[in-house]
């Protein structure tokens, strides 16, 4: 560094260090840079720059490197430079692809982040103590709300498929991938703790990485520096991936919920949620509940002419069409056997009736191929509408229920409407299967 600008960059407070591409040497440094070092220019000189890194696990290759350097000039890196002492050095170094001399260079500015303006403590990234949390997590945060700044941790940049360029260290760029379903109540968590009203926060929440994917992370942090007015100055989190537990807990999660072979709710979850719908729909509401109980017909000798696996194969298609034909916050359940329950809050009389004909339409003009061209597979139905406040959600089962038995005495394949509002006249758990005194 013989030029005019010799003397500027040897007064510079950073190290700059010129860096051949080729062979990763260091050609030449300023005065801070060997100082920081605790060297002389001429010890340093004969370093590579890579035998200046304290150990980074798998670091890739100097070729690789160099060519991340060249496709991001400017090249941000955060990490640690050994010293003669043996201590380490936190160091942010912006690298920069330049000719001098007609040659290729990199120039690289590394600063001790510990001298950054209102940095009290050694930077979180760079500490043993913090390096340790870096190691255990799958990421480590460090926010500081006031100056607007959010750090994040190297592993939580390749959790997320991103290099240390492309995530902006600023809130909005965690913001803009939490899920926005999650997103409320995530945040909701944050305030109530920065404002004293939980110890921690905490949550379990979807984080999208770079390919578009969301992953299932357990985020837990806290405020680790308050300022004179107490306010929160410096915030730090750990985040782990639970996107495999995750999956094999919502995977359970359905399992427990769902009839495995028409995948409608099972009868159990059904009900819960058909009660939640109940309370939510009192009968002066402006919608009531509507329930349809839904049989298929003469479906015993389905089975019986063409196997259980041919009987298997119509139920399944049955939970498809009443799946894809079902009103938004309607419920469907598998109640049992051949036999399905629907829920809905209706405005109009009429509704719950024009939904079972369109299933039971779709059901008719389905083609089910071998074995069962030749045969027409139908359903009765029977509904039920609330209309008075002392009906119970059993009350209104068992109405439905009541028509069902109806319309299949009155020749099946058809729905019928049960007008008497109250009164169960039989057990719920047994319908009746073939009504012996109607058998057309
Ligand atoms: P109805 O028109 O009166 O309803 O006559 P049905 O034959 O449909 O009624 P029934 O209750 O006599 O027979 C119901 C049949 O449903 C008996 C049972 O073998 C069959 N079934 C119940 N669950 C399943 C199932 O999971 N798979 C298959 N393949 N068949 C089932
Ligand atoms: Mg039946
Ligand atoms: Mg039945």
């Amino acid at each position: 560094m013989d030029d005019p600008s010799t003397s500027l960059l040897h007064a510079l407070p950073d190290a700059v260090y010129v860096i051949d591409p080729a062979t990763s040497r260091i050609v030449d440094c300023n005065r801070a840079a060997h100082e920081d070092l605790l060297l002389d220019r001429e010890s340093v000189l004969a370093h590579s720059v890579l035998s200046l890194q304290t150990a980074i696990h798998g670091m890739p290759a100097w070729s690789e490197i160099a060519e991340a350097i060249r496709q991001n000039s400017p090249y941000r890196f955060i990490g640690a430079h050994r010293r003669a002492d043996g201590s380490e050095l936190p160091v942010e170094v912006m690298t920069t692809v330049a000719t001098l001399d007609g040659k290729e260079r990199f120039v690289s500015v590394a600063r001790d982040i510990r001298r950054r303006p209102g940095m009290t403590e050694p930077h979180a990234v760079t500490t043993k103590r913090w390096q340790i949390l870096h190691d255990l997590a799958d990421g480590v945060w460090d926010w500081y709300p006031a100056e607007g700044r959010l750090v994040f941790s190297p592993r939580l940049h390749s959790l997320l498929g991103y290099g240390p360029e492309e995530m902006p260290e600023v809130i909005e760029t965690w913001k803009n991938n939490v899920h926005p379903d999650d997103l409320p109540v995530v945040m909701t968590t944050l305030e109530d703790h920065l404002r004293g009203e939980r110890h921690q926060f905490e949550a379990v929440y979807r984080l999208r990485n770079r390919n578009g994917h969301y992953l299932w992370v357990h985020d837990r942090g806290a405020v680790v520096e308050w300022d004179v007015d107490g306010q929160p100055r410096r915030v730090c989190g750990l985040v782990h991936d639970e996107t495999d537990s995750k999956a094999v807990e919502l995977r359970l999660q359905r399992e427990a919920d769902h009839d495995a072979l028409t995948g409608l709710f099972n009868r159990r979850r059904g009900m819960e949620l058909l009660d939640e719908l109940f309370r939510r729909h009192p009968s002066e509401n402006e919608r009531r509940v509507a329930i349809v109980a839904i049989d298929l017909d003469r479906f015993k000798r389905i089975n019986d002419r063409f196997g259980h696996l041919v009987g298997d194969r119509v139920l399944q298609r049955l939970g498809e069409i009443i799946r894809h034909d079902l009103p938004g916050g309607a419920i469907a359940m598998r109640w049992g056997g051949e036999e399905f329950l629907l829920g809905l809050a209706v405005t109009r009389e009429d509704e719950p009736l024009a939904l079972v004909e369109r299933l039971r339409d779709t059901l008719a003009d389905t083609s089910w191929g071998t074995p069962l061209e030749n045969e027409r597979i139908t359903a009765s139905a029977g509904l039920a509408i609330r209309d008075t406040p002392d009906q119970t959600l059993t009350d209104l089962i068992a109405s439905a229920d009541r028509s069902l038995y109806l319309a299949k005495r009155a020749g099946r394949d058809r729905a019928i409407r049960d007008r008497r509002s109250t009164g169960t006249t039989r057990a719920l758990d047994h319908p009746p299967t073939e009504p012996s005194d109607a058998t057309p």
